[in-house]
This record gives structure tokens, C-alpha cells and sequence, in this order.
């Protein structure tokens, strides 16, 4: 018999007081609900504010459950939002990865090549300067553009007046001139074509499962200048991050109902006028809703086309959801020093070379996977190493497609369950191969999760694990607006991750509170903030 763990998401319960009537409703308690709820609470007085969740506790995507005495987790990197959580007054125990960010495999026929990318930019700089020599002109050039791209995406307002619109190519040149720029078309610009570096540069697109020829070039520049700058991962397990910040909310009067589904967000001559819940006949009546989950979800099912106009239809059929995941979770024995096996970083990630990312993209978007043994893309994570708890790795791949998992599931659960094991046992010999020798003899416990585990646990139709792919097509301006074209209907989708979905919260509050929290800035500025 193992121990049963309490995680800390099961701390929490719901406080929902049944009012006739909130001021604001926030649909899922993610990490964008929570922070949405969160900075209102902080901003404002007396708001009767609720969160609606349909799980049994608050975290959504960010979160860690438990199997058979071990504990596995979603998230493994905890970005820089530290400002945020001083705001929040939050605080949780970081561990700060100071040397490497990730260590990198590089797969061709028999050939490996391992770079051991750094943490903080100036360190990457040096690091590819000394490895490519020949490029080191070339990589001193785009890094020094690059961060000022990313220190200029700090002085561009999202809420913007249109004074600040006329004023943003003066303030910030250089995010105007990126805005349709991939970041292919940027590695381009500095003439770096030696296949080998690019390779490198594109693990911080292909991180999230998006080709480098389609991924916007701003949010790649964003996503490794601000995850690779400070990274950390809690010492604790990643439930108790969500855990506190659903506290917090209560703490300052909010209420959270959880195992509550969403299944109609009703709506009154175009004005949003509550959301009904599955089994409960009565409206919870809000003047103001704010929806956290899958957009195609949200607008599509929950709202109904019928309230949308035909234009926004055709975006949202336009828009692409970002990929889905196989993820394996396992358990290990004691008798494997995983201390000695060199896998202490936030990310060990193996592919094989360029135009993996391209070939892997175009088959989940044909609505299948391009995953062979010639063709992978592949995360190793090892958090026990940081919890000290129970040895556990996980082993994650995208991009997948839900496209044929769901059906298997409901239909052949036998013949869906030989399928995900297959494509386990397929993950598990890469680490083996790469990471780990004889790790299949240590196996214990394996938790396998699928594009159909996603689409069940987060709602979304389509098993989408980072919201809407950061593509250059659908990114800044071109992205769904937080303000829907249902009045007092606002849907907060900044980016994905930790970082992306802080943001969320502190972006959807400025624009209820017409800027006088965050005064329109498109980052969090604390000194200048309420
Ligand atoms: C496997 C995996 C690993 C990741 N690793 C990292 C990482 O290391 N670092 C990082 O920064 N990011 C990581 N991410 C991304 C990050 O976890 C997400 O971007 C973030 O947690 C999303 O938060 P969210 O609140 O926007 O959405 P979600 O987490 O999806 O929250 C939405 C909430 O809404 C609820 N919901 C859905 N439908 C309804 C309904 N009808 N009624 C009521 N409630 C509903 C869901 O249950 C859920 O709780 C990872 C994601 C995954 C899947």
C-alpha cells in the first residue's frame, strides 16, 4: 500500500456564496483566471467577483497529481514573473537554474551534437560565439537586435489610445518592423545559414512546437530572452503555485466554485448576461464575464454563433489552435542515482536536425503526427531532482493531433490503450538511448497522457496544450482580441505559459479598468503600476 499525498491543490474547496447577482465572472481557474480575479481584486473594492472551475481544484494546465506513491507534474519551467508575484505578494520557494538553461541533442543518422545552452544572454552570446567561430560576428549582431526588439516590446501599449498608435514606430522601431517578420525571416536578416546554429537558434520556437519559418519572430525573441534570462522551477510540487494564488483570491473576498462546468454563456441583445452551469437550472447573472478557456470552446460552443457576427466566425475558423502532447510521466525505483546522469536543467531536449520542427508541424496540421524514429523532437525532464521526492522523469513530444485519439478512446479503449503504449515505449527508448541508459529496468510507475488526456482535462476541442500557436498570422494585433464582439465578454489570451498567462490577468484588468492599473503598458510595470 503506498501513502496517499495531499497535494496542495486539494487544500482548497469551493466558497461559493449563490448572490443573485456578481459583478464579475471568470470562467476556469487556470492560471489566467486566477490572475484575472487576482489584479481585480487588487484594483478594486467591494466587487463580488467568482470563479467558475470544472475540476475538483484551481491550476488547469499548471498543476501535479498523484500515482501509486509518486507525484508528476505539468509545467517544469518557472519563468522571471517574479515582479508579478512581489505584487501579489506571493510567495513561493524558487530554485534558480543560474548555469544552464537546457541541454540540447542535435540527432543526424549517428551523429549527436550536444550544445549546452546557457543561461542569460550575454552567456548565450559568448557560448555560440565560441562554438561557431565563423558566425561569432554574425550572432553578436542579431543577439544585440534582439534585445533591444524585446526591450522595446516593453514600451508598446496594448490598451492602446490613439496617440500611443501614432507614436509606436518612433517608441518602439523595431517591434513595428518585426511584426509580420518569422523568426526564419529574422535569422535571415543577420545572414546566419550555417544549418548547425540555426539548428540551436530554432529550439526556442520549436519549444513550442511551432516551425521557425511560420512562428512570429517577436514572440520567439520574447520567449528566449525571458525564459533564458532567470529561470526557475518551485522547490515544491508545481500544484502549489495555482494553490496559492486560488488562496490569495479568497483571501481578499473572492469565490471560487469548483466541479462546476460551464455550458452556456448566456447572452441578451448582444450583451453578456451571466453563465448557466451543467445540472443547475439557474443563471448566475455578472455584468462582466471573463473566459480563460479555449477560445474555440468559449466562443464557439459556450457563446454560439449565433450571437457573433460573421466576420469574427471567420477568424476564429481562421485561427489555429496551437499542437496537442504524448507525455510520459515515470515513476522510478530507488536503485538509479539520477544525480549522477547529468539531466539538472530546466529542459534536456533531443530532435533530430533541421526541419524536423517544419516536417513535425505540417503533419499535426494535416491533422496527424509526424513522429518516426528518423523524425522527433523530444523533452526529458527530471524534477525529483529539485523536489526530492520519489525519482520521476517525464518525457514530452509535440506537436500531436487530437485528430483519431478521441475516437480510439471512445470507441476501442483496448486498441487506444495498446496505441499510447506503443508511442510510449517509442519516447522511452529515445531517453534511453539520449539520456538514460537502461531506464525501462527502473520503470515502476508510467502515467502516459495523449492529445485525448488534453482535450478531456482542459476542455479544449482540439487537446490544444498553448492556446492559439504563436504564429507570426496570428500574433499582436493579428491575434483574437481581448475585448469579443459580446459586450462585457472579454477573453485575455496574451500567450501561452506562465509569463503569457500572468499577462492575461494584468491585461484583461487594465482594459475592465480602463487603464489605471497597468496604463496600457503591454508588459507588467510595477513602478508605475496602482
Ligand atoms: C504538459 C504541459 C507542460 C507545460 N509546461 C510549461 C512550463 O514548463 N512552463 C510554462 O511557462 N508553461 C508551461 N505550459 C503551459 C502552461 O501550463 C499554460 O500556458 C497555462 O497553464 C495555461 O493557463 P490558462 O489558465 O490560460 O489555461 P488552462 O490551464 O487550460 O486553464 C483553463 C481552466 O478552465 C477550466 N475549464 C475549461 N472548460 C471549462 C468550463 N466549461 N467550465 C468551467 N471551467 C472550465 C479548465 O479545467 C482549466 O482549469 C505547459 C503546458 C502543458 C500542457
Amino acid at each position: 500500500m503506498t501513502k496517499n499525498i495531499l497535494l496542495k491543490r486539494d487544500t482548497l474547496s469551493s466558497n461559493y456564496a449563490a448572490h443573485d447577482h456578481y459583478d464579475l465572472v471568470i470562467i476556469g481557474a487556470g492560471l489566467s483566471g486566477l490572475s484575472s480575479g487576482l489584479m481585480w481584486l487588487k484594483n478594486t473594492s467591494g466587487m463580488k467577483t467568482l470563479i467558475v472551475e470544472k475540476n475538483s481544484y484551481p491550476g488547469g494546465y499548471s498543476t501535479a497529481y498523484e500515482k501509486e506513491g509518486y507525484v508528476f507534474e505539468t509545467s517544469q519551467l518557472f519563468p522571471d514573473i517574479v515582479d508579478i508575484l512581489n505584487y501579489l505578494e506571493i510567495e513561493i520557494p524558487l530554485k534558480r537554474f543560474e548555469k544552464n538553461f537546457m541541454r540540447r541533442l542535435v540527432v543526424d543518422g549517428d551523429r549527436v551534437e550536444q550544445y549546452l545552452i546557457p543561461a542569460g544572454s550575454e552567456n548565450f552570446t559568448r557560448y555560440l560565439s565560441e562554438t561557431f567561430p565563423a558566425d561569432a560576428e554574425k550572432i553578436t549582431a542579431l543577439m544585440r537586435y534582439s534585445v533591444d526588439l524585446f526591450k522595446q516590446v516593453r514600451k508598446l501599449k496594448v490598451n492602446a489610445t490613439l496617440k500611443d498608435t501614432l507614436a509606436a514606430p518612433f517608441i518602439a522601431p523595431k517591434v513595428i518592423a518585426n511584426l509580420n517578420r518569422t523568426y526564419s525571416g529574422l535569422l535571415d536578416k543577420f545572414g546566419i545559414t550555417n544549418p548547425r546554429l540555426r539548428e540551436v537558434m530554432e529550439t526556442f520556437t520549436s519549444f513550442s512546437g511551432v516551425p521557425s519559418d511560420r512562428a512570429s519572430a517577436i514572440f520567439a525573441t520574447g520567449a528566449m530572452l525571458s525564459s533564458m534570462t532567470r529561470c526557475f522551477r518551485p522547490f515544491g510540487f508545481f500544484d502549489e503555485f495555482p494553490a496559492k494564488l486560488a488562496g490569495k483570491f479568497q483571501a481578499l473576498g473572492g469565490e471560487l466554485l469548483l466541479n462546476a462546468e460551464v455550458e452556456k454563456i448566456e447572452v441578451v441583445h448582444g450583451v453578456v448576461s451571466g453563465v448557466r452551469i451543467k445540472g443547475v437550472p439557474s443563471l448566475i447573472r455578472a455584468d462582466k464575464v471573463i473566459t480563460t478557456v479555449d477560445p474555440m470552446l468559449a466562443m464557439r460552443r459556450l457563446v454560439g454563433d449565433e450571437h457573433l457576427p460573421a466576420k469574427y466566425i471567420r477568424q476564429l475558423e481562421h485561427t489555429i489552435m496551437s499542437p496537442s502532447s504524448v507525455n510520459v510521466a515515470l515513476g522510478l525505483d530507488d536503485r538509479i542515482d539520477l544525480e549522477k546522469l547529468d539531466l539538472d536543467y530546466p529542459y534536456n531536449v533531443v530532435s533530430t536536425g533541421l526541419g524536423t520542427a517544419e516536417k513535425l508541424f505540417n503533419a499535426f496540421l494535416s491533422g496527424n503526427h509526424g513522429f518516426s524514429k528518423d523524425c522527433f523532437h523530444a523533452a526529458v525532464i527530471c524534477p525529483s531532482l529539485t523536489t526530492k521526492a520519489k525519482n520521476t522523469i517525464t518525457i514530452r513530444s509535440t506537436p500531436w493531433a487530437l485528430n483519431g485519439w478521441k475516437e480510439l478512446r471512445e470507441s476501442n479503449y483496448a486498441k487506444y490503450k495498446a496505441e499510447k503504449e506503443k508511442w510510449a515505449d517509442f519516447l522511452i527508448d529515445i531517453a534511453e538511448k539520449y539520456f538514460i541508459p537502461d531506464l525501462r529496468k527502473h520503470i515502476v510507475v508510467k502515467d502516459i497522457a495523449t492529445p485525448a488526456t488534453y482535450a478531456r482535462y482542459s476542455g479544449s476541442p482540439t487537446g490544444s496544450i498553448y492556446d492559439m500557436a504563436s504564429l507570426v498570422t496570428q500574433f499582436g494585433p493579428k491575434r483574437l482580441p481581448m475585448k469579443t464582439p459580446v459586450k462585457n465578454l472579454y477573453q485575455p489570451k496574451f500567450a501561452h505559459g506562465l509569463y503569457g498567462t500572468m499577462m492575461n490577468g494584468v491585461q484583461v484588468v487594465d482594459l475592465l479598468l480602463d487603464r489605471k492599473f497597468n496604463h496600457g503598458n503591454s508588459l507588467f510595470i510595477p513602478d508605475k503600476s496602482a
